[in-house]
C-alpha cells in the first residue's frame, strides 16, 4: 500500500499535493474521489509538525536573545541578518511540515466529527 492510498477504501486517490492539503489529526481531512471519506496525515505526521513547530519556536528565541551578544564577532552577520533568518524560520515552520506531509507518513481516517455536514 503506498502512502497516497485513502485510509478508508484503500484506492490510490491522493497524490503530494492533496495528500499536503489534507492536514493532520486536528484537521478536517481531505476527501477521497472514490469513497467520499475524508483522510488526514496520521500521528507520525501530526508529532512530527509539533516538534518541528517547537524548533522553529526555540530557534526564533535562541536567535532573538544570542544575536546581539554576536556583535563584534566573527558571526557578526548574524546580528545583521537577524530579521531575515527569523522570517527564514517562520517560513520553513510553514513549508517543512507541508513537504513532509507530501512525502512521508501514511495518511489516516480523519476522525475529527464535522457538525454542519
Ligand atoms: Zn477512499
Amino acid at each position: 500500500m503506498s502512502l497516497y492510498n485513502c485510509p478508508n477504501c484503500g484506492e490510490k486517490t491522493f497524490n503530494p499535493i492533496s495528500k499536503a492539503m489534507a492536514g493532520q489529526l486536528n484537521s478536517r481531512g481531505k476527501v477521497c474521489m472514490k469513497c467520499g471519506r475524508r483522510a488526514v496525515n496520521g500521528k507520525g505526521a501530526t508529532i512530527f509538525n509539533a516538534l518541528f513547530s517547537i524548533l522553529v519556536f526555540a530557534g526564533i528565541v535562541v536567535l532573538y536573545l544570542y544575536a546581539p551578544k554576536l556583535r563584534d564577532t566573527q558571526y557578526e552577520w548574524v546580528t545583521h541578518y537577524e530579521l531575515l533568518i527569523s522570517i527564514g524560520l517562520i517560513l520553513l515552520k510553514f513549508i517543512v511540515p507541508r513537504l513532509v506531509n507530501a512525502f512521508c507518513f501514511r495518511l489516516e481516517p480523519a476522525i475529527r466529527i464535522d457538525p454542519v455536514e
